[in-house]
């Protein structure tokens, strides 16, 4: 395989949060769908090197790739959208391209010139977008540019996208993402902020070949033609992107707007005869016809930030799918559920999914709710944080040993079922030195995870410091928790159920890495069907009292 790529860059205008991520997915959805292979990067113009140590408050969820790189969650989506990994050289910011330039200056790379902004940032700017197309592995490297036109902070990576322009001509195409936003008032469409941002684009030199236009209303012809005629493109290169029910609808609405058409054309590339999108029409059909209907628990501290669980929603809602149900996910705050209200909070609910994170703020919380759902048999499902309450509430209540806690909150307990990993202590730095990316897992195959796989050897992706500590794995297993799944490598605990319960699995990794359309993850799925049957089983119940 040896391709020659394509660029295509994909910039925001007018206001942040308009979608670039999912409009860069929904194109590599649709050049899929005509037979190309493609990648998705994302440029980040802030100076953090990479999100891994920014707090969700900042940034929401920070996602991790097969190779262990701490990411922006529009990877989440590009990976889910398109079903190929993606890795390290998928997410660059300014603050990676800047430590580059530097170290090199320090071994004396550009001796004798003083290092600018142009050339040399920009030059690793344009180095670390070419290093995908250069794997020649793909036909098209979408590139999103973070933020919004006219930020100081995104300059050279702008000025980067016109020196690529001017040196690639068709071999390289920019999608301007704008808001047209509807007055209400003046009960109108508004184009005027469109041709500011495009102009803004202008100034620093980039005409865009493509103008996507976030709307809540239908776009007329007369009002595509005015924003082709102000901002130099053609009709047929204004597209509509109309609010949607859901993010997964996105590419099939862009097929209909003939997103990839335009875009083939200003790349000069012939148009496939074919564009299939048959699985993905699948999905959205089952998806906005579902047969039944769960109501799952997310408890977590972050209850008010929609993005800082982005990529469990998502598996959740693949997993919902693929049993045909509609899932309602309700955000249950692990600050405020005590051992009074945690009846009233938790019993009505099908599911209940222990979220991951750090610190000891409402971790209490998240212990109380696992009893309750151990208890009373409500299908769980925890994820490495929530693994780690599982382990600390089964120590404190099944094993009796009150106290019991993870080192990471409480150093001094004297039952640390949850330990720093070894390799851990002598970690100094904090960027980017967790325990990161794929490791393998052998599934015992008496375990519920082993029927839910359907394998004994998986991959799964990690972001942690601390794990289950092997003291207590006799202990664990002679009092009903099966350690279901273990890491050959290093002997590491990696998944624990309970025997004596119909679905109460708790993971050290994070599947929801790699819940995709394509592949909904098995966990997802096996939870939801657990839930459904949960749901049914209280019903027969609740008819017959
Ligand atoms: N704070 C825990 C650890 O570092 C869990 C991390 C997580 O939930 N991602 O081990």
């Amino acid at each position: 395989m040896n391709k020659t790529a394509k660029y295509i860059f994909v910039t925001g205008g007018v206001t942040s949060s308009l979608g670039k991520g999912i409009i860069s997915a929904s194109l590599a959805k649709l050049l899929q769908g005509r037979g190309f292979s493609v990648t998705i990067q994302k440029l980040d113009p802030y100076i953090n090197v990479d999100p891994g140590t920014l707090n969700p408050y900042e940034h929401g969820e920070c996602y991790v790739t097969e190779d262990g790189a701490e990411t922006d969650l529009d990877l989440g989506h590009y990976e889910r959208f398109s079903n190929t990994p993606t890795s390290q050289a998928n997410n660059v910011t300014t603050g990676r391209i800047y430590q580059n330039v530097i170290s090199k200056e320090r071994k004396g790379e550009y001796l004798g010139t003083t290092v600018q902004v142009i050339p040399h940032i920009t030059d690793e700017i344009k180095r670390s977008v070419k290093l995908l197309g250069q794997t020649g592995q793909y036909d098209y490297v979408i590139t999103e540019i973070g933020g919004t036109v006219g930020d100081i902070e995104s300059f050279p990576f702008i000025e980067t996208v016109r020196q690529m322009k001017w040196e690639m001509g068709s071999n390289c195409a920019v999608v301007h993402l704008t808001l047209v936003p509807f007055l209400k008032a003046a009960g109108e469409l508004k184009t005027k902020p469109t041709q500011h941002s495009v102009k803004t684009l202008l100034e620093q030199g980039v005409q865009p070949d493509i103008i996507v236009c976030r709307t809540e209303k239908h776009l007329n012809e007369g009002i595509k033609r005015k924003i082709a005629q102000f901002c130099n493109v053609s009709t047929d290169a204004v597209i509509e992107s109309i609010d949607a029910q859901t993010i997964y609808e996105v590419p099939l609405l862009m097929r209909d707007e003939k997103l990839d058409i335009a875009l083939l054309n200003s790349t000069n590339t012939p148009i496939p005869a074919i564009l299939d999108l048959v699985n993905w029409e699948r999905f959205v059909n089952r998806l906005k016809n579902p047969k039944d209907e769960v109501t799952i628990g997310l408890v977590g501290k972050y209850v008010e930030l929609k993005d800082a669980y982005k990529s469990i929603n998502e598996g959740i809602i693949h997993g919902g799918v693929e049993n045909e149900s509609k899932v309602n996910v309700k955000l249950i705050h692990s600050e405020l559920i005590t051992d009074e209200n945690v009846a009233k909070k938790l019993s009505d609910l099908d599911g209940i999914l222990v979220a991951p994170g750090f610190g000891g703020r409402g971790i209490e919380g998240k212990i109380i709710a696992i009893r309750y759902v151990r208890e009373n048999k409500i299908p769980f499902l925890g994820i490495c944080l929530g693994m780690q309450c599982a382990c600390i509430e089964f120590t404190r209540n099944v094993l009796g040993l009150k106290g019991a806690h993870s080192t990471e909150i409480d150093p001094k307990t004297p039952y640390p079922v949850i330990d720093l990993m070894e390799d851990q202590k002598k970690i100094k730095n904090m960027g980017g030195t967790m325990r990161l990316g794929a490791y393998n897992c052998k599934l015992d195959p008496e375990s519920i995870c082993y029927s839910e796989y359907q394998k004994e050897f998986i991959s799964e992706r990690h972001r942690h410091r601390f794990e289950f500590n092997n003291e207590y794995r006799d202990r664990f297993q002679e009092n009903g928790m099966r350690l279901a799944g273990i890491n050959p490598e290093k002997d590491l605990v990696e998944i624990i159920e309970l025997k004596d319960h119909p679905w109460f699995i708790g993971v050290q990794f994070h599947p929801e890495y790699k819940s995709t359309v394509k592949e909904p993850h098995p966990l997802f799925v096996g939870f939801i069907r657990a839930a459904l049957e949960h749901k049914h089983a209280r019903e027969l119940f609740q008819m017959a009292q």
